[in-house]
């Protein structure tokens, strides 16, 4: 499957002319957004670091979106960093040692720290101090070194992963919802504005219906069809036009991209539909199972695709008729 047409982040990722600077311009997760107006506004009057927040979902959905909104909005700085960098103590302690007066630290893929680096996470969250333990052996003795009030966002795909303890240091926990069809259009309609492309409502909502429920894959959808639009129809974006460039990138009718579709034919073709276990289906397509659990599967269930159950994964009858297969009849009719 071709990697750009897939939720997670990349190396290369261009999109910040697309990127919403503030709250206002941020499209969807309308509870989320009305609820860190509140929390933004009641920070700025009482002159103090914003509360922790933690935001979770799948890629692509706008948690480090909002946590440089965060920063913008309440005027402050933004420093930027991830779990899986973050080896040593010393890593984090230097940056925590670094911030400004009511900075924002994000933090994502914060269930990948490590747990000697999650230890320094706790008494700078609850007290802003860091303990430090100097000398060796007997002589060790520990020294707390105040830091700066700060605001600290994580980011993560999988809330489950999360050490309870870290979890419950967080005062604003914010659940992402997959984007509706509507709110996507409205972020494509916003793109091809910002790009500078003419894409008449019914382009725009064929690639917003096709864009897996996440602002990062339609952005990366209309730089593509932007590029056939460009090399094929004088630079316009209709209907026709956006359908035909989405087929060739092998995008279907849901929305579906090839590893979505090997995921479903995997389960009809040799499983009979189910149950399969997440190890097995991970075996099989030569996926990580992390991969399968935090970016193939919640869309999938999102569309009642397919179901969880305590004995593996089932196809559900949409699944069959989006694969135009026919279902087995259960044993006995
Ligand atoms: P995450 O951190 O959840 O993986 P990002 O915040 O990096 O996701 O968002 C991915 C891209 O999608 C961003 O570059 C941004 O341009 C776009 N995006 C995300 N949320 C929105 C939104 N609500 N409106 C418009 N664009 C968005």
């Amino acid at each position: 499957p071709d990697p750009s047409l897939r939720p997670e982040k990349l190396p290369e990722d261009s999109d910040r002319a697309l990127r919403p600077q503030g709250l206002e311009e941020f499209i969807g997760q309308h509870e989320a957004r009305a609820n860190l107006r509140v929390f933004i506004e009641a920070a700025k009057m009482r002159g103090e670091a914003m509360d922790h927040t933690l935001f979770h979902g799948p890629p692509g959905l706008g948690k480090t979106t909002l946590a440089q909104i965060m920063a913008r909005e309440l005027g402050v700085g933004f420093r930027m960093t991830s779990g899986p960098v973050l080896a040593r103590p010393g890593d984090l302690a230097a940056i925590l040692t670094n911030l400004e007066p009511r900075d924002v630290l994000f933090i994502d893929e914060i269930h990948r720290l490590s747990p000697v680096v999650e230890e320094v996470l706790y008494p700078a969250m609850e007290d802003f101090a860091l303990d430090l333990v100097i000398g060796e052996g007997p002589a060790a003795r520990t020294v707390r070194i105040d830091l700066q009030p700060f605001t600290l966002v994580g980011a993560t795909t999988r809330l489950g992963l999360l050490t309870t303890p870290l979890r419950d240091r967080f005062g604003i926990p914010t659940r992402l919802q997959f984007y509706t069809e509507d709110e996507l259009f409205e972020i494509v309609s916003r793109g091809a504005r910002l790009l500078g492309v003419q894409a008449d409502e019914l382009g725009c909502r064929e690639i917003a219906r096709r864009a897996r429920g996440t602002p990062r894959i339609a952005g990366r959808l209309l730089r593509r069809v932007v590029d056939f639009a460009m090399v094929e129809a004088g630079g316009k974006i209709d209907r026709v036009l956006a359908d035909r460039a989405l087929t060739r990138l092998g995008v279907d009718q849901l929305g579906l991209d090839g590893a979505d579709r090997r995921y479903l034919l995997l389960l009809a073709e040799n499983y009979g539909g189910g149950p399969v276990g997440v190890e097995t289906i991970a075996a099989a397509l030569s996926e990580p199972r992390d991969a399968i659990e935090e970016v193939i599967e919640p869309y999938l269930l999102q569309q009642g695709l397919i179901q969880r159950t305590p004995r593996g994964r089932m196809l559900a009858a949409k699944a069959w008729r989006h694969l135009g297969l026919d279902a087995p009849r259960p044993p006995g009719q």
